[in-house]
């Protein structure tokens, strides 16, 4: 029994940061939260917002939907990696924008947005439905730095006219933003006839059907999470919050539940637009597809976050990095320890949290079994030629490890257990491009970018 739970606590505690996958964050989005977040931001239920217990009764912008607004700010608050912004634009609407800021491209922008506003009591579907896939999405990819930014929209004032939304692209467009692309949603929770279609309006303005074609072939690879089949609708409605983007001439598309098959939900503007409408299984995977787009395109560029112990020191390979060492047994940070390299006094569990450019990733918890540990483990010596043509070569400094290899969009492309010292990999199948390699062993991870020629 005490070895399958500690099996199964390495297990988790590999979960908890190791480097992810396109899949992965897929796999992260979670139907529970999901229903959570639309319970209490439709107001079928109570929440806390700044410590008092209160229901969002409704979400009408003329008659004040600030609890909402303050709703969504201590929600994006409590993620990491997001700097919030109250964007009052006028005194009846604000817009609540969160932003996380790429490592190595920052200029480049993806967008995914929703309107938070309503017409009515409730509004389930439309669109806190949408508003609480942004919310999921932004929890889920906040703990990746990424290589482009993300903006998280929610937009006021849609209902009367997409005023949130119209007020955030002029400015954008004339503070010369460079936005690459605007996944806007709005009503993506029913389906009727139980068919998985669903719609993306779209027109020919600047990259918008390239980027449906991109969100088009993310079906197919992920098919195995995402059960679900398109309806391309060109030229697409100017009903909701995309369209002041293709007024500006950026990159944009609407995503939701197919109005072009007149499948779409009948109570929308009513207070009957509840909860109990909404089709859970559709809906998720509706999030899946948006955040298989959203970490596709922002690039997850995860810090080394791999640990050495070397007799009683640890080291984090991390370098360049600002660093902090936590004790995982008491999840406290450990002061003063904030090098690259912490001499541990005892047995246990450590991890490091390693920031750069303002974007922090959290290490495994790492084993420290002895404090004079015979060998210093580090996964991999060496990992070589990269770029790599045919056959690549990896040698460990221990003698039991797993190889994964994934491809650009998170497929899983090379899965073998690596038994030997010296280990020889078949690559001449890989297609040229960029690729992810994934060395697990023990509790570390190492991952690096493998480009094939
Ligand atoms: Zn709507």
């Amino acid at each position: 029994m005490r070895n399958i739970l500690l099996v199964l606590i390495a297990f988790l505690s590999l979960n908890l940061s190791t480097a992810q996958t396109v899949q992965d964050l897929i796999d992260e989005v979670d139907s529970s939260r999901l229903l959570n977040t639309l319970n209490e931001f439709s107001g079928e239920v109570s929440t806390v917002v700044n410590g008092n217990t209160v229901t969002i009764l409704n979400r009408v912008s003329s008659s004040g939907n600030d609890l909402a607004a303050n709703y969504l700010i201590e929600q994006f608050n409590s993620y990491n990696n997001l700097v919030v912004s109250d964007d009052v634009y006028s005194t009846s609407g604000r817009n609540i924008i969160a932003t996380q800021t790429g490592l190595t491209q920052p200029n480049n922008i993806y967008i995914i947005s929703a309107h938070y506003d309503a017409v009515t009591n409730y509004c389930a579907d439309d669109n806190a439905s949408g508003t609480a896939a942004v919310l999921e999405i932004a929890r889920v990819l906040s703990k990746q730095c990424t290589d482009t930014t993300i903006v998280y929209a929610l937009w006021d004032e849609e209902e009367i006219g997409l005023v949130g939304a119209r007020n955030y692209a002029t400015a954008a467009a004339s503070r010369g933003d460079n936005i690459l692309g605007v996944l806007n949603i709005d009503m993506m929770g029913y389906d009727g006839d139980g068919d998985n279609e669903f719609d993306i309006d779209v027109r020919n303005i600047a990259g918008s059907i390239a980027m449906k074609d991109e969100i088009v072939a993310l079906l197919n690879t992920y098919n195995a999470s995402i059960n679900l089949s398109v309806n391309v609708v060109d030229p697409g409605t100017p009903l909701s919050d995309h369209k002041p983007f293709w007024d500006q001439g950026f990159t944009a598309l609407l995503l939701g539940e197919a109005w072009s098959k007149n499948d779409q939900n009948s109570a929308y503007h009513t207070s009957d637009d509840r909860i109990n409408l909404i089709d859970m299984s559709y809906y998720h995977d509706m999030v899946q597809l948006c955040m298989a787009y959203m970490a596709t395109k922002a690039g997850v560029s995860s810090n080394d976050t791999s640990i050495t112990q070397t007799a009683n020191t640890l080291q984090v390979n991390q370098t360049g990095a600002s660093y902090q060492w936590i004790n995982c047994d008491t999840d406290a940070i450990i002061p003063s320890a904030t090098n690259a390299t912490y001499t541990v006094s005892s047995t246990g569990d450590y991890a490091v949290n390693v920031t750069i450019n303002g974007c922090t990733e959290k290490s495994n918890c790492f084993n420290v079994r002895s404090l004079n540990e015979a060998h210093s483990y580090v996964t991999i010596v060496s990992l070589y030629p990269n770029p790599v043509k045919d056959q690549l070569n990896i040698t460990l400094s221990m003698d039991e490890a797993n190889l994964k290899i994934y491809d650009i969009n998170g497929k899983l492309i090379i899965n073998e257990s690596l038994t030997n010292r010296e280990n020889t990999i078949d690559t001449s199948n890989l297609k040229s491009g960029l690729y992810f390699s994934i060395i697990k062993s023990r509790n570390i991870t190492n991952t690096q970018k493998l480009t094939k020629r």
